[in-house]
C-alpha cells in the first residue's frame, strides 16, 4: 500500500493568446477539472498498480463532491479532514506559447492538520511508502513523514512547489528526495547557498551534481528530474539501493509530448507504486518504470485524468 497526505484543488483553466495584464480583460478558452499535487499523484500511483490511501482536506462543496466521486472511481482510499473553508483551487491561465499564471486558493488544504494525521495513523503506520509534497502546512507533512518514519515505512518528499518552505528537519525525514531542476536550484540556494540557474542544472557534470545533491539531502537518496533530459539519481554513500553506484542519469523515453503538466506528478507517482510492489529491486528499476510512465503522461494533455495505466506502459515499452 501507498499512502499520500496532500492536496486536491479544483483547476480552472483558460486558454488565452496573451497572458492578461493588469486592468485587461481579455477572452479565453474555459476547462475545468480536478487537480493538487497531492491529488495528481494519488491518481498516478493507484493508475500505476498501487493500493493507494490518500489523506486530504476539502470542503463541504461540489470541489470535495468531486475528489470524493473521482477518488471512488480510481479505487483510491480515501480519508477527508472536513472542514470550514472551501476546497482548493487553481486559477491558471497558459498563453499561446504555453506559459502560465497561476493563482492558488489552498481553501482546506491550507488547514490539513498533524492532529487529523494522528487520528489516521494507520493508514501512515501500516503503508510500504510515504509520499508528501509541500501544498499542505509543512508541520503536517512533517509530522506524516515522523510517524512513517517510526515505523519504518520508506518515506519519499516531493518538494513541490518550489517556492514552499523547506527547512533541514523536513528534508532529513525523507528516505528519498524527488525535485525538478526548479525545486532542485531552489534547495541549492536555500540550504547550500549556491547559485545555479534550474536550465544549468541538467549540464552539471554528473561528479558535481552529485557532490550538490549530497549537500542538500546527505542522509537519503536524490532523484532529480529533469524533464526531456530524464532523470539523475545520487545515493547516499552507506547505501546505493541495490544499484551499486554512487549516482547515474536515465536518459528520457522517446515520446511525441503534447502537455507535460503533472509529468512530475506521474513521475513521483509511479515511482512509489514501483517502490511499494518490488522493495527488493534495485532502485534503477523503480527510475526505469517512473521515467517510462511519466513519458507516456506527456503524450496526452492533463494532468490527473491524463495519467497513463500500468497496461498502457506495458503495451507501450513492453516489460
Ligand atoms: P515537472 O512536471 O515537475 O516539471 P519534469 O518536467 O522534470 O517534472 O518531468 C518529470 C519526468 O517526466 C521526467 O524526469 C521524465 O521522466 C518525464 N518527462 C517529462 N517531459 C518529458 C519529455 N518531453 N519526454 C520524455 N519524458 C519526459
Amino acid at each position: 500500500t501507498v499512502t499520500l497526505v496532500g492536496s486536491f484543488n479544483v483547476d480552472h483553466v483558460w486558454r488565452c493568446e496573451q497572458l492578461p495584464a493588469a486592468g485587461a480583460t481579455i477572452a479565453g478558452r474555459y476547462d475545468t477539472g480536478p487537480g493538487g499535487k497531492g491529488f495528481n499523484q494519488a491518481v498516478a500511483a493507484a493508475r500505476a498498480g498501487a493500493q493507494v490511501r490518500f489523506l486530504c482536506a476539502l470542503g463541504d462543496d461540489a470541489g470535495g463532491a468531486l475528489a470524493r466521486g473521482l477518488a471512488q472511481a480510481e479505487g483510491i482510499d480515501l480519508r477527508v479532514q472536513l472542514g470550514d473553508e472551501p476546497t482548493g483551487t487553481a486559477g491558471i491561465y497558459v498563453d499561446a506559447m504555453g506559459r502560465n499564471s497561476i493563482v492558488i486558493g489552498a481553501g482546506a488544504n491550507g488547514l490539513l492538520a498533524s492532529e487529523f494525521i494522528a487520528v489516521q495513523g494507520e493508514a501512515v503506520q501500516t503503508a510500504k511508502v510515504l509520499l508528501v509534497q509541500l501544498e499542505s502546512p509543512a508541520e503536517t507533512v512533517l509530522a506524516s513523514l515522523k510517524l512513517a518514519r517510526e515505523n519504518g515505512v520508506l518515506t519519499v518528499l516531493n518538494p513541490a512547489p518550489a517556492n514552499a518552505h523547506t527547512y533541514a528537519e523536513l528534508l532529513d525525514q525523507a528516505d528519498l528526495l524527488t525535485p525538478n531542476e526548479t525545486e532542485f536550484s531552489a534547495l541549492l540556494a536555500r540550504h547550500v547557498g549556491e547559485r545555479v540557474e534550474p536550465d544549468d542544472v541538467a549540464a552539471l557534470d554528473g561528479q558535481r551534481l552529485h557532490a550538490l545533491c549530497r549537500e542538500v539531502h546527505p542522509k537519503g537518496t536524490v532523484v532529480i528530474t529533469l524533464g526531456a533530459t530524464g532523470v539523475f539519481v545520487s545515493h547516499a554513500d552507506d547505501q546505493h539501493r541495490g544499484d551499486g553506484k554512487a549516482f547515474y542519469r536515465h536518459p528520457a523515453e522517446s515520446v511525441t509530448a503534447v502537455d507535460t503538466t503533472g509529468a512530475g506528478d506521474a513521475f513521483n507517482g509511479a515511482l512509489v507504486a514501483s517502490l511499494a510492489h518490488a522493495p527488493q529491486a534495485a532502485f534503477a528499476e523503480h527510475v526505469r518504470y517512473a521515467n517510462r510512465y511519466a513519458a507516456l503522461s506527456t503524450e496526452r494533455a492533463g494532468a490527473a485524468l491524463a495519467m497513463p495505466s500500468q497496461a498502457d506502459v506495458l503495451a507501450r515499452f513492453g516489460e
